[in-house]
Parts: C-alpha cells; sequence; structure tokens
C-alpha cells in the first residue's frame, strides 16, 4: 500500500499552496479510507481542517463516524452544545443536524453530552482546590485555611447556578473570565491566591 501512497500523493503537490475543493477533498477522504491509504487519508483530513467557510459541526459529526476521525468529534460536539441553548436536551438537536450526523455520530453526540454534564455538576459542586500564594503562606495552616474557606463559600454561592442553569450554562471554556468576574475582594480572597488559582484552572484545561 505504501507504493501506492508515494505515486498518489505527490499528484496533490499542485493544491499544496491553496485549499482544494471541498468535493475533490469529500472524494479523496473516501477513496484513500477504502483502500486503507492513510497518508491520503491524513491528506484530505489536514485540508478538510482548513476549508472556508469550515465543515459545520454535523457534517464534521457524520464524516468523523465514517472515516474514524476521533480528534474531530469533541470540538464539533462543543460547537454543537454552543450552538443551540439548553442542547443538553438532546431532541433540540435538529433532524437536519442527525441526518447528517448518522447514528454513529449521534452516539458519540450523546457520550460526550453525559460527560459534559458530569463535568458540569462535578465542578458545582466541588470547587477546584485553592492555589495559596507566598504572602498567603507566610500566614501559615490558619490563614491558608481560611482563604480556602472563603474560595469554597464563593463558589457555593455562585457556580452551581451558573453551572447548572437550564437557559444557558456556563460554558467551562469561559469559566476562567466569570471567575475573575466575582466580587472576591468583599470576602478578603487575596488577589495573589485567586489569580493563582485561576491560572491553575486554565492550565489544566478545565474547557
Ligand atoms: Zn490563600
Amino acid at each position: 500500500m505504501q507504493s501506492i501512497n508515494s505515486v498518489l500523493i505527490p499528484s496533490f503537490s499542485p493544491w499544496l499552496i491553496c485549499t482544494p475543493p471541498k468535493e475533490y477533498l469529500l472524494g479523496v477522504i473516501e477513496v484513500c479510507y477504502r483502500f486503507e491509504m492513510d497518508q491520503g487519508v491524513q491528506w484530505a483530513i489536514h485540508y478538510l481542517e482548513r476549508l472556508m467557510p469550515p465543515l459545520s459541526a454535523s457534517q464534521c459529526l457524520f464524516l468523523s463516524a465514517r472515516y474514524q476521525i476521533e480528534h474531530w468529534v469533541r470540538p464539533a460536539v462543543r460547537d454543537l452544545i454552543e450552538r443551540h441553548k439548553g442542547a443538553r436536551k438532546l431532541h433540540l438537536i435538529s433532524d437536519g443536524n442527525l441526518d447528517q450526523m448518522g447514528a454513529g455520530a449521534y452516539a458519540a453526540v450523546v457520550k460526550e453530552v453525559e460527560r459534559v454534564q458530569e463535568e458540569h455538576i462535578t465542578l458545582a459542586f466541588w470547587p477546584p482546590e485553592m492555589q495559596h500564594s507566598v504572602v498567603c503562606r507566610r500566614g501559615g495552616d490558619k490563614a491558608t485555611m481560611k482563604c480556602s474557606e472563603k474560595w469554597c463559600l464563593i463558589w457555593d454561592s455562585k457556580l452551581p447556578k451558573s453551572l447548572l442553569s437550564f437557559h444557558r450554562p456556563l460554558s467551562l471554556a469561559s469559566l476562567p473570565e466569570f471567575l475573575h468576574s466575582l466580587d472576591f475582594d468583599s470576602e478578603k480572597v487575596l488577589k495573589s491566591c485567586r489569580d493563582l488559582t485561576i491560572s491553575r484552572i486554565e492550565s489544566i484545561g478545565i474547557s
């Protein structure tokens, strides 16, 4: 199969400066996938990801199920969730979406939506651990404990309602921005501690 790849791929080279048309790429990926030409499949995926306008979320889900493009599933599902308010209720995914994505991709959507819901519920009731700055630690265990308690207090009063909102749940991607907007000053939570904690949340990729 490698020999076929080495013949086929150079023939695509005229396209390397600009993105080939969508129909052409869909034809290439279909043929290459059928004949197990991995290089051709990867080549088509590379350019499909650069199409302007981009593929719709439901098209991505259909193609990801058909050609085993696993890294397309999560962003496409997230896109569907973001675009459809309250899409945690799957019946809000339209019949048109379903026709385009097919049963295999729909199953992947259900699984991903469940995972996102679980993330939201867990995060709503179990705040991430507070990260304490050097200034805070200088006050010893008593100071850091008090700081953590205040962090949890604010979290408990604001986050469950926002993360589990029925109409417009806070997306995990916008969680850091939301946390920065909260009034920690009135509870006297050190700015250095909350900045450290929010940075930590960003770096571990709760998004
Ligand atoms: Zn602290």
